[in-house]
C-alpha cells in the first residue's frame, strides 16, 4: 500500500493531506510543518503549533503535553467535530495508543475516493479530483 509522509500530521491532530489548502493546485500549503508561505493565517499564527509546552514534548504531539487536552486544543476539537465530523482529540488518543504509523495507513484507507483514488477533503467532505472531471464534463 502506498504511504503517506507521516509529517503531514499536525500536532494538533490535524490530518494535513486532506486539507482544503493541501489539495488546491495553486498556492499549495505543505502541512503544518513546512514553512508559513502558502499557509492558512490561523495556521501561521496557530497558538498551538506555536506553543512552548509543545516543543517540549518527546512526541511533538498534544498528547504528550501536561496539560492535555487543553482548552485551545478542545475548542478547535469541537469546531471540526460540528463542522468537519473529525475529532482531533480521537485522532490523537489513536497516535498515542497504536502509533503515528498504524494512525496514518487507517486514515489513508478511511480518506480515499473509492472512484478515482484520490483524497476525500476534509472541509469539503468529497474528493476534488472527481468534482473537477464533473464539471469539466
Ligand atoms: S493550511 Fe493548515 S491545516 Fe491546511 S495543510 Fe496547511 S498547515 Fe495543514
Ligand atoms: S495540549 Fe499542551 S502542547 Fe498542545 S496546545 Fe495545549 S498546552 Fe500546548
Ligand atoms: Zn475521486
Amino acid at each position: 500500500m502506498e504511504t503517506v509522509d507521516k509529517t503531514l500530521v499536525a500536532p494538533c491532530g490535524m490530518i494535513c493531506w486532506t486539507c482544503l489548502a493541501y489539495l488546491r493546485d495553486k498556492n499549495r500549503c505543505n502541512g503544518c510543518g513546512s514553512p508559513d508561505v502558502n499557509k492558512w493565517k490561523s495556521c501561521a499564527r496557530c497558538s498551538i503549533r506555536n506553543c512552548s509546552l509543545l516543543a517540549n514534548t518527546a512526541s511533538k504531539f498534544c498528547y504528550d503535553c501536561e496539560k492535555f487536552p487543553c482548552r485551545r486544543l478542545k475548542d478547535l476539537d469541537k469546531r471540526y467535530r460540528t463542522r468537519y465530523n473529525t475529532s482531533f482529540l480521537e485522532n490523537l488518543v489513536s497516535i498515542k495508543n497504536n502509533g503515528l504509523e498504524v494512525f496514518v495507513q487507517q486514515e489513508y484507507v478511511k480518506r480515499r475516493c473509492p472512484v478515482c483514488d484520490g483524497t476525500i477533503c476534509i472541509h469539503r467532505g468529497f474528493c476534488l479530483d472527481c468534482r473537477k472531471k464533473q464539471n469539466s464534463t
